[in-house]
């Protein structure tokens, strides 16, 4: 019982990080790996939102499982759908 008050006090954190990162960083944009365009976010909205550490999401892109791109600032973008499609792989 105890767990499942945890975890549902852990999702509406990060619902609300999503809320705010979403106001902000969600930017379309054309993916190379999608052929298209998708909706790219900051690397640190995507950790926010799939609560996953920064280092794994470099190493996923590193090793294509999910979309990167870098822009020319040097800002590291990641591609949603590419990243939604990895965790519902991973998560079930
Ligand atoms: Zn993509």
């Amino acid at each position: 019982m105890t767990k499942t008050k945890k975890i549902y006090s852990r999702t509406i954190t990060f619902e609300r990080i999503v809320a705010t990162a979403y106001a902000s960083d969600l930017t379309e944009r054309y993916c190379e790996e999608c052929h298209g365009k998708a909706e790219m976010f900051r690397i640190e909205s995507a950790c926010a939102e799939f609560g996953v550490s920064m280092r794994d999401l470099f190493r996923l892109s590193e090793t294509e499982s999910i979309h990167a791109v870098e822009t020319a600032n040097g800002q590291i973008l990641i591609c949603r759908e590419s990243l939604n499609a990895f965790t519902k792989g991973v998560m079930k």
